[in-house]
């Protein structure tokens, strides 16, 4: 079955598989099944080939400050005064003062490069884009009009829940845009999408067609309604849409993962790969890294769910037989993890909570059967993946975290780190049982500060909002919590995230947000720094310690003393990855 999956997987996609296989890329194979924990090694007497001088922030908060780094062949030899790396130098030692501040190169734990880099081009409906429902109808009209008949119109970032009346673009009001060429519109958390007519019958859609395993076709009275939920539904409205070469496909990846570097980020965790081009998108990475080193790194999570294939287990055996194991790859690109999507969308009312929506009778739904999510956590369990499991609702976070409490002590002892992603409504009690099981939260922490109002008022009501993203708290379980930003869901602005975390105030209204859940700009600063390289297992990256990367961004203010008000506005001059050049502003 495996190899029939892994072809299935490939067959779909055969504007890219062919431009990967010719290129021959293999992927090495995991130094002993764990990534090398090279923060330990000593430092050396051996000459610097790089000092960099300068004011430095180190992230360290034993040595916070430093005036001197010495870095030979990407490591750091020695970081501190003037006078601790003295004698490091010689005659071909290059001597870099940056203009600006150097901290340590920020981590991304969480963002999206396939799904956003098909969607780059696409028409924006945002909220920003358009302040009104009327202005999203508007643009898509404009949109169709230049479009020639019988094309796509694709916009992206539609968000409901910031309208009054959370008014859903059904095929209705797309008809009306345009009837002779297909719409599709996807919403800004990726969970739904919205198409029209012509849309539905372009990917063979009809009222007839079953709804598929963890998505919903989405019917009034027997009628499609032009709305599906969860990524198997959205994929199948995508079926058909013209699929981008595999060069479009490059200065994609190099494009969007520029965006990250312009915010600092040298690592990011891609967190779903394998939706668009199955488990050839790892040698795309390797390829295009290999052509020319690549601006971030990248750290995978597997998606247990591909195209063609049935079952958990074939999707692993997938991945294994494209030669992609925990920590395959190296120090550029590597994969680490497996993803598992629990529930939907909470600003979408698809997040599933243990009480039901305001307004509604339900609160949403599990995308999978209490087995069925054990099955898929197994496949991963299994082959030695860190797990890393999307949990928006809190009774998500439950029926996941059962499912963790009884499979994980079966694993034995480790170091995998398990995630849940986003975590975004929890109890007291789910977080110190989270903490006992060994699982760290990733927080999407710019929900406060987009849609904390609409949680607030019109979706969750005042008692849930409250415990949204609890940073606070989950230091208090003990746990050891990250920051992101779910890109293109939110832009790539750790800093900025870091600033709400501190701040927890509302764009809506400047209100703050359960005041009780701020943290100390230090523990902010971790959390999109030593914290989130801990949950991408990335012990070598995250400070500027001796024995570590020389991964740093030269920025113009040092967070660490600067006012949190004024991070989202600190500007990022240049990011170097090992001591080379990534990103030039
Ligand atoms: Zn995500």
């Amino acid at each position: 079955m495996s190899d029939t999956c892994t072809a299935a997987a490939a067959l779909s996609h055969d504007q890219l598989a062919p431009a990967i296989a010719a290129a021959g890329v293999t992927i090495a194979p995991a130094h002993h099944g764990a990534p090398s924990r090279s923060d330990e090694r000593g430092t050396t007497t051996a000459t610097a080939d790089l000092l960099i001088v300068g004011r430095i922030a180190t992230g360290d908060p034993a040595a916070p400050r430093a005036e001197a780094m010495a870095v030979r062949d990407g490591r750091i030899l020695a970081v501190g005064s003037a006078a601790d790396v003295d004698g490091l130098t010689g005659p071909a030692t290059k001597i870099l003062s940056p203009d600006g501040v150097v901290i340590p190169g920020l981590i991304e734990p969480h963002a999206h490069i396939w799904v956003s880099l098909l969607t780059l081009e696409w028409t924006d409906v945002s909220h920003a884009a358009c302040p009104r429902f009327d202005d999203v109808v508007s643009v898509l009209t404009a949109a169709a009009q230049a479009t020639p008949a019988g094309q796509y119109v694709l916009a992206k970032l539609f968000d409901p829940s910031l309208y009054p009346g959370e008014p859903a673009l059904t095929r209705d009001i797309l008809d009306r845009v345009a009837l002779d060429r297909p719409i599709v519109v996807l919403n800004a958390s990726m969970h739904f999408a919205y198409a029209n007519s012509a849309a539905l019958d372009a990917a063979g859609i009809t009222d007839a067609t079953p709804q598929p395993t963890g998505g919903t076709l989405e019917k009034r009275d027997g009628r499609l309604t032009g709305v599906v939920g969860e990524s198997p539904a959205v994929t199948m409205l995508l079926a058909n849409l013209p699929r981008p070469t595999a060069a479009d496909v490059g200065r994609g990846i190099r494009q969007v993962l520029n965006e990250f570097a312009a915010a600092g980020v040298t690592s990011m965790r891609e967190a779903m790969t394998g939706t668009l081009a199955g488990v050839s998108e790892i040698a795309m990475l390797h390829q295009l890294n290999g052509a020319e080193r690549l601006p971030v790194r990248v750290s995978t999570a597997q998606f247990s769910s591909l195209s063609g294939c049935a079952t958990p287990a074939e999707v692993a055996q997938a991945w294994k037989a494209a030669g992609v194991t925990p920590f395959s790859g190296d120090a550029m690109v590597r994969a680490d993890a497996w993803k598992v999507v629990a529930d939907g969308s909470n600003q979408g009312r698809s997040g599933y909570f243990l009480q039901p929506y305001l307004g509604e009778t339900s609160g949403g739904h599990a995308n999978w059967t209490p087995e069925s999510l054990r099955e898929v956590m197994r496949a991963g369990l299994d082959d030695g993946w860190q797990l890393m499991i999307h949990t928006n609702g809190d009774a998500a976070v439950e029926f996941a975290l059962q499912a963790a409490e009884e499979l994980l002590p079966r694993c034995g002892q480790n170091d995998l780190r398990h995630r849940f992603e986003h975590a975004s409504v929890t109890t007291d009690d789910q977080l110190v049982r989270m903490s006992a099981a060994g699982v760290s939260p990733s927080f999407l922490m710019d929900h406060v500060y987009y849609w904390g109002a609409a949680f607030r008022d019109t979706i969750l009501g005042p008692e849930r909002a409250a415990r949204l993203d609890r940073l606070a708290s989950a230091y208090r379980a003990g746990l050891r919590p990250s920051l992101h930003s779910d890109y293109n869901v939110t832009t790539v602005r750790p800093l900025r995230s870091a600033r709400t975390a501190v701040l927890r105030r509302l764009e809506a209204d400047a209100t703050v947000l359960a005041p009780e859940e701020r943290v100390s700009p230090a523990q902010a600063l971790s959390a999109i720094t030593a914290d989130a390289a801990w949950q991408i297992h990335a012990d070598d990256r995250g400070t500027l310690s001796a024995g570590r990367r020389a991964d740093f961004a030269v920025v113009d203010s040092d967070p660490w003393t600067s006012d949190p008000e004024s991070w989202d506005r600190i500007a990022v001059h240049a990011t170097y990855i090992d001591g080379v050049p990534a990103f030039t502003a």
